[in-house]
Formats: structure tokens, sequence, C-alpha cells
């Protein structure tokens, strides 16, 4: 971290300064120039208020020259991270596909679509029991009747389940989950985080709607302080200008989450377009970009569905989008 001081500060400020910073065990260099000092702070810096720093009198600019994620730090952690959700593996070179319906409607519809996605080749199952939806009007899921539906689908197939938590107060009700979604929408919630950073269960954290890089690896270091080190990124597209596609699927996020971090990270090109019309090109151009896996919305009606059907794929389209995902995951030494 670079301070600037401004020409007017005194020395005894400097020197209080820079002796504050040290009892923090920081090192301190200290380059007097003819108009401003400049203190550059070395060491473990992410714990430091920037905004408390420049809020100090002497202070003219303070910039930080290294991030302030510590833990989801690709640089201390080189190694990438691999999750084991009950031996189900994602990250490295293994591939994760969670795939089913928006929400759970019934226990046909949601054992179906259970045997179909892995009949195709999905290595865990997804659905929603509580909905966060833009309308209180809206379906909001089966609630508690979902999650035992999701239950009953994972003892028919076998597969691990995600499904997302809303609420701290339903976190009881998640005892057999195998990974917790943490949605868009409460990325930022850091009450939340900061608890499941206690639990010892994978959490998928899903990208804000207009939330930058730094902030969502910020939102996975709030989980991994507290020891919880099982976390999964979720790219689900970001709100832009752009108004034809229901978000603006940010490919960049792949390979640029690798270079900043150890953790896995998955898309999601169903919430990212909201157009079951794109998510063939897009999942593909997932693998390539170096995803390690792909979230997908399959419903065998999606006309029907209680929610987002415009961007659910039938169980028919889903494994032929597989097929395709399965020949690239090959040419990318991915294991699906
Ligand atoms: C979902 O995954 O069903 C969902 C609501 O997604 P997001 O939080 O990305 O909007
Ligand atoms: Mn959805």
């Amino acid at each position: 971290m670079i301070i600037v001081c401004k020409n007017t500060a005194s020395q005894e400020k400097i020197n209080a300064l820079i002796k504050e910073l040290e009892d923090k065990s920081l090192q301190v260099h200290c380059s007097i120039g003819t108009l401003s000092t400049i203190l550059g702070v070395v060491g473990d810096t992410s714990k430091l208020d920037i905004e408390a720093l420049e809020a100090n009198e002497i202070a003219e600019k303070v910039q930080r020259v290294s991030e302030p994620y510590k833990l989801a730090n690709r640089k201390f952690h080189t190694e990438d991270t691999i999750v084991d959700v009950n031996g189900t593996k994602i990250g490295g070179g293994f591939f994760g596909v969670m795939a089913g319906p928006c929400s759970i409607e019934s226990e046909e519809q949601i054992i179906g679509c259970a045997k179909s996605v892995k009949a195709a080749g999905a290595n865990f199952l997804r659905g929603g029991a509580f909905k966060p939806r833009t309308s209180p009007y809206a379906f909001r899921g089966l609630k508690e009747r979902g999650l035992e539906l999701l239950l009953l689908a994972k003892k028919e197939t076998g597969l691990p389940i995600v499904t997302e938590l809303m609420s701290l107060e339903h976190l009881d009700l998640f005892n057999d989950v195998d990974v917790i979604q943490i949605g868009a929408r409460n990325m930022q919630n850091f009450e939340m985080l900061a608890e499941l950073g206690h639990c010892n269960k994978p959490i998928l954290l899903k990208r804000g709607l207009a939330n930058t890089i730094e902030e969502w690896l910020m939102s996975a270091e709030y989980i991994m302080s507290g020891g919880n080190e099982n976390v999964i990124l979720c790219e689900r597209g970001i709100r832009t200008f752009e108004t034809a596609t229901r978000n603006t699927f940010d490919i960049s996020a792949a390979p640029l989450i690798h270079q900043l971090t150890h953790l896995p990270i998955i898309m999601d090109p169903s919430h990212a377009t909201g157009k079951s019309s794109l998510i063939k090109p897009l999942a593909k151009s997932a693998v390539v970009a170096g995803a390690n896996g792909l979230m997908i919305e399959v419903h065998p009606n999606p006309e029907k569905a209680l929610c987002d059907g415009a961007q659910s794929v039938t169980p028919e389209a889903f494994a032929d989008i597989m097929n395709d995902v399965k020949t690239l995951c090959h040419f990318e030494h991915k294991i699906i």
C-alpha cells in the first residue's frame, strides 16, 4: 500500500502514522521528496481500513497495490482448490454440472428431472425451494416441502443436491443439502456470509447483479475467513445497459478468476441470458474459457414452469448440450 502525505504534513505527524502502522506489524519505507513524503507499507495490509487512512489529516492519497482479499488470493495459494462434495469433485481438473428446474414444483417434476439430467451426465441436481422473486405475487417456491422433495430426488438418483438459502433462519433445514447456494441478491449479505463461514458445507456463491469481481472475491473472503474454504464461485451475468438479454454474460470472469483466485468457478448461462436458445453456445464457450462447471436450468415443460421458463431447456435439449460439453471437456482435459 502506498500513502502519499500532504506537503503540509509535519514530520511529527508522519512519524506518528509510521508508528501506528509498525504497531500493526507492518513495515514502512519512507521516501522523502521535494514536494511530498511517500510511505510504502509492506506486510499483510488486508486488514488495514483504507477509508480510515484516507481520513488521516496528513494523507493526500492512499492506494492499494495488492488485493484486499488474502485467503481467496491465488498469490498465497497457487494450487487450484478442489471442492469435494461427498466424493463428487469440482475444481482443478474436475468439471461439475449442476442442472435442474429453477423451482421444485412437484414430486413428479423433480424426480423426473433428476433422472433425466443424471442420464445426460449432470453430476449435481439443482432446484430451488426458497425462491427470491422480484414480485411478492410470483411463485416463491414450495419452501420446506420443496426441500423434502429435493431430498427424495437425491435418494432416488444419488445425485448431490444444490439449493438456495435465503435466510439464516432456515439453515437447520439444510442439514442434508450438499451445496448451499447463495444467490446474487444475497452476495453481500455479510451477516449471512460470516455465519456460513462456520458451517462445514460447500457454498456456491453467485456473483451479485451489479458487483465487481473484487467485491465478489471479498464476499468469498467473508466465508473463508470464518474457516470454511469450500467456496465455489458462480458467474450468472451482470446488469449492463443491454436489454436484449436478461443480464450480460461475463465470459471473461472465468479466465480472470483463475488468475486472481484458486477457487473454482462455474458459469450459469441460464440466468445470464434469460433465453433457452442461447444456452448451448454459451455453455460451450464457458468450457473453452476454462470454467470448472456449469449451472443450467432444465424443466420437463418449460412453457408451464412456475419460474424462469423462458431460460429453461427441455431434458432432450439438455442431453444435446451435454454431448457437446462432454466432447469439449475431453479436449480441455476435464473430468466430468
Ligand atoms: C437461481 O439460481 O435460481 C437464481 C435466482 O439465480 P440468481 O441468484 O443468480 O439470480
Ligand atoms: Mn432461476
